[in-house]
């Protein structure tokens, strides 16, 4: 019998795999397609909430500690495995700065870098701006990691540590007896474990219907483009209205993302990808010259003010989840993985895990997949 079966070949299932078989556990992670492909592939990588004074604490202290921990772990998977996720620290510039005031009290709460900056200095960061505004808000410490790399990077990384990964085999359902947590059904059959952890992302609340709790996470549909464009057309990360520009390190440039509540249907549309290209090139107009190499969309797993869930099932002992980290995933998920295992394991926890716990959230006064 496996000691923890994790559902869901995400990131935040491969992280919180690798995080309990760190701690000796033997791992099993099983996943219906294959691992790496829904909203952790679809992301842009940044590693940081976009506008992060908006979000609530948790949000906020899940972010701060993955960032310290970002590129460490990069560098170490990028030499255990060949694969580079590429963490690069590009900084965030955020174009529409009518929120300073609240965003320089936040940073100065938390202890970010976050500079008022004006058009000569706006232009020295990115050059290619169209119209630069009078003011922004520059945050130098804000880094971006390639999801796609970081994903292979952890699919030669967990079977290398031990971790048993299956994929094409979808969980069925959960086998529970007298209050806990026995084990799993799969398209291939029942597998027995000591606990289960539910990291399947936007599908993660269909997992546990039936068992006394309703999640309450909701699929968010997000689109992107990437521009075929050259290193250095775009430098930083740049922010406005809602869209943002990400640069790569061989000069693709991502413009995303949109932001949509149409269930669990993946399609692109040709108004999102004409009102993204618009974005783009109204930020930064020489990319009208190159080529849009890709349109995709994909299924972020909504959930209260973005606070994911991690923690046990309120009413099946054994059975823990960790989903619902709606926008921020790819940034707050380290720090996710870790608590989870702190938790799953009786371990002292790296931060409170109260307000994550699956308890009914309506206090705090939004829905799943309400946007911070
Ligand atoms: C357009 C877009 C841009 C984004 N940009 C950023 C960003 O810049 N920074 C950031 O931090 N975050 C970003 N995100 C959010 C981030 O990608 C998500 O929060 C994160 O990927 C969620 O990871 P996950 O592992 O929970 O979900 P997923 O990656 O969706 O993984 C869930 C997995 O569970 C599997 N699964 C589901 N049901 C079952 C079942 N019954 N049996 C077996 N397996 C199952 C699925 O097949 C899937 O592989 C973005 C998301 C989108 C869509």
């Amino acid at each position: 019998m496996t000691d923890c079966l994790v559902i869901g070949g995400g990131l935040i299932g491969m992280l919180t795999a690798r995080e309990l078989r760190l701690a000796g556990a033997t791992v099993r992670l099983v996943e219906r397609g294959a691992t790496g492909q829904e909203s952790s592939w679809a992301g842009g990588g940044i590693l940081s909430p976009l506008y992060p004074w908006r979000y609530p604490d948790p949000v906020t202290a899940l972010a701060r500690w993955s960032q310290q921990a970002y590129p460490g772990f990069s560098s170490e998977l990028a030499s255990q495995t060949g694969v580079d996720p590429e963490w690069t620290k590009n900084g965030l510039l955020v174009l529409d700065a009518g929120e300073k005031a609240i965003a320089q009290a936040w940073a100065g709460d938390v202890g970010a870098r976050l500079d008022l900056v004006e058009t000569r200095a706006i232009l020295q960061h990115e050059p290619g701006l169209n119209m630069p505004p009078e003011e922004a808000l520059w945050m130098p410490d804000v880094a971006q990691i390639r999801n796609p790399r970081l994903l292979s990077a952890l699919k030669v990384n967990l079977p290398a540590m031990g971790v048993a990964v299956e994929e094409y085999a979808e969980i069925t359902g959960l086998v529970v007896r007298h209050g806990r947590v026995e084990g799993v059904e799969t398209s291939r059959g029942r597998i027995t474990a000591g606990s289960v952890v539910v990291a399947a992302g936007a599908w993660s609340g269909r997992l546990l219907a039936g068992l006394g709790y309703s999640l309450d996470v909701a699929p968010v549909r997000g689109q992107m483009i990437l521009f075929r464009a050259r290193p250095g057309m775009v430098s930083r990360i740049v922010l406005n209205q809602g869209r943002y520009l990400v640069p790569r390190r061989d000069g693709r440039v991502l413009a995303g993302s949109t932001l949509e509540y149409v269930g669990f249907d993946k399609t692109t549309t040709e108004e999102a990808l004409a009102e993204l290209s618009r974005a783009a090139i109204a930020m930064v107009p020489a990319l009208a010259d190159y080529e849009i190499e890709r349109h995709w969309a994909g299924l972020r797993p909504g959930s209260p003010c973005g606070v994911p869930y991690i923690g046990e099932h309120p009413r099946v002992q054994g059975l823990f989840v960790n989903a619902g980290h709606f926008r921020n995933g790819v940034v707050i998920g380290l720090a996710s993985a870790r608590l989870l295992a702190d938790i799953l394991l009786r371990r002292k926890p790296v931060l409170d895990p109260a307000p994550y716990a699956l308890v009914d959230r309506e206090s705090i006064g939004c829905g799943a997949g309400v946007a911070p």
